[in-house]
């Protein structure tokens, strides 16, 4: 579904992701990790063109990430972001947080995009919510706002890009649950998180990043097995087992 090609990318001197080529398959969940600062947020970033980079290919779904306006809305439409901070607009509802992207991209109508909002509130337990602002909202509910919305375009691939890192512990269950429901629906999911029970129960796959490169990228079990030899690896493993 999303190809990445030789891919390069710098800020001035830094060579934040050095000749990267990896493919993420249609109904995947991807766990990524790494060191801070070794460029994980960044190759989401490159993604879904938040961040544009410097050399190589990258293809969601057939269409080619670049500049080309027709294809960024495309990708857009395909390509759902999560972030650590949850973004929500402060001075909508959450109903109109949701709606919002639908009604002007997709020009759906306001009932339509309202029935599907209400649909999704559901599904991440929050349909009572509906009319409140965010600032009325926990942590966790607000991050489960935020998947919903991103849900509302109804994106082939979802970006989650810390998502519980900025909660507080007892609100961090009830947004894995919600990531780990949609993973057992078929969504395309790349996940850079440090919760390594979600990476083990959930992913297919666990990257793990180092210095703008992939170091290693494999199935979990074979991830958190003796044996590594990449003492970075091995530091990450005995801080996080
Ligand atoms: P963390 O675990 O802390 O979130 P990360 O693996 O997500 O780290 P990135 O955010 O991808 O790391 O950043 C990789 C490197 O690129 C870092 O050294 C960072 O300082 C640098 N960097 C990121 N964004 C920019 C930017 N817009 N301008 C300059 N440097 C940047
Ligand atoms: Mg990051």
């Amino acid at each position: 579904l999303i190809k990445v090609e030789n891919v390069h990318k710098r800020f001035g001197t830094h060579h934040v992701l050095c000749n990267v080529s990896t493919e993420f398959m249609a109904g995947q969940v991807t766990v990524i990790v790494g060191a801070s600062g070794s460029g994980k947020s960044t190759l989401l970033r490159t993604l879904n063109r938040l961040e544009r980079h410097d050399e190589g290919r990258i293809t969601v779904d057939g269409i080619e990430v670049n500049d080309d306006h027709k294809s960024l809305d495309a990708l857009r439409q395909e390509v759902g972001m999560v972030f650590q901070q949850f973004n929500l607009f402060a001075h909508l509802t959450v109903l109109d947080n949701i709606t919002l992207a639908p009604r002007r991209a997709r020009k759906m109508s306001r009932k339509d995009a309202e029935a599907r909002a209400m649909e999704l509130l559901r599904r991440v337990g929050l349909e009572d919510h509906a009319h409140k602002h965010p600032f009325a909202l926990s942590g966790g509910q607000q991050q489960r706002v935020a998947i919903a919305r991103a849900l509302a375009m109804q994106p082939r691939v979802m970006l989650f890009d810390e998502p519980t890192s900025a909660l507080d512990p007892e609100m961090v269950k009830e947004v894995l649950d919600v990531m780990r429901q949609l993973a057992s629906s078929g969504m395309t999911m790349i996940v850079v998180t440090h919760e390594m029970g979600f990476a083990r129960e959930v992913a297919d796959r666990v990257m793990f990043f180092d210095q703008g490169q992939i170091a290693f990228d494999a199935p979990p079990a074979q991830f958190f097995s003796n044996g590594h030899t990449n003492p970075r690896i091995k530091a990450f493993l005995n801080r996080v087992v």
